[in-house]
């Protein structure tokens, strides 16, 4: 009966997540994703800065308030492109279109990254059910996969966190992030920007901690995304192994 309800909610879960195109736009700083539309995340703090980004990018306010509902000044909103626009950014160098992917679907939630502060496992006493990927205040960062936001809300320990809720009972966490793009309900795709990197909560540095559970258990992340050739040893080989 659990499992009828259970697989009965993700059904209605992606009935109203729409179905996305494979592709994702890896220029992320340029070109970003939000509701279905293309544009960019900006800080606008008054009006005047608003017509400003809307001359900018060819945009219009109606498409601002059908991207943010509502929008409020002083804080990041999405601007939708207009199409011209898009069209001249798909055209320009680096804007490229590309499928980042691993064999299970999960992508990294940073772009680059050359460095794991804090491995999954035991850290004094406790399990450390993420990874730890420090980067710079304001990195962007992506849904690992394809779903739904399960929340976004600030926590006591893991300052401004994201849980996205995707197929098959799996979860990913995403703490510590200095901006939250997203809401409850939101449906986001694969590499689309969610927040920006920070250290908010109980946290000594910007870094971004980052789970990937399956139901409620934590599983090592490094077992799910694609191979980097960044980081100083590759992963899922044991070199010490002995038979
Ligand atoms: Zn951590």
């Amino acid at each position: 009966m659990k499992n009828k309800l259970l697989s009965c909610v993700i059904i209605i879960v992606f009935a109203v997540c729409p179905i996305f195109a494979e592709s994702v736009k890896t220029d992320n700083l340029a070109i970003q994703e939000y509701a279905g539309m293309t544009g960019r995340w900006v800080r606008v703090s008054s009006m005047k800065d608003l017509k400003i980004q809307l001359e900018r990018f060819g945009s219009t306010i109606e498409l601002v308030k059908k991207a943010n509902n509502p929008y409020s000044l002083n804080r990041y909103i999405f601007i939708p492109f207009s199409s011209e626009k898009i069209a001249s950014l798909e055209q320009a160098p680096g804007a490229k279109t590309e499928s980042i992917s691993s064999e299970s679907g999960f992508i990294w939630p940073i772009q680059t990254v050359d460095r794991i502060s804090s491995a999954f496992g035991m850290r004094n006493g406790q399990l450390h059910g993420a990874i730890d990927l420090p980067s710079t205040k304001g990195t962007p960062i992506l849904a690992a996969m394809d779903g739904r936001v399960l929340y976004a809300q600030y926590d006591r320990s893991y300052g401004k966190v994201i849980v996205l809720e995707h197929r098959d009972n799996y979860y990913t966490k995403y703490s510590h992030n200095s901006e939250v793009f997203v809401k409850k309900g939101d449906c986001v795709r694969r590499g689309q920007i969610i927040g920006y990197v920070g250290s908010t909560g109980h946290s000594t540095g910007n870094h971004l901690h980052f789970e990937i559970r399956f139901k409620d258990i934590p599983l090592n992340p490094m077992d799910f995304l694609p191979e980097n050739n960044n980081l100083p040893q590759p992963h899922g080989i044991n070199r010490n192994w002995k038979r």
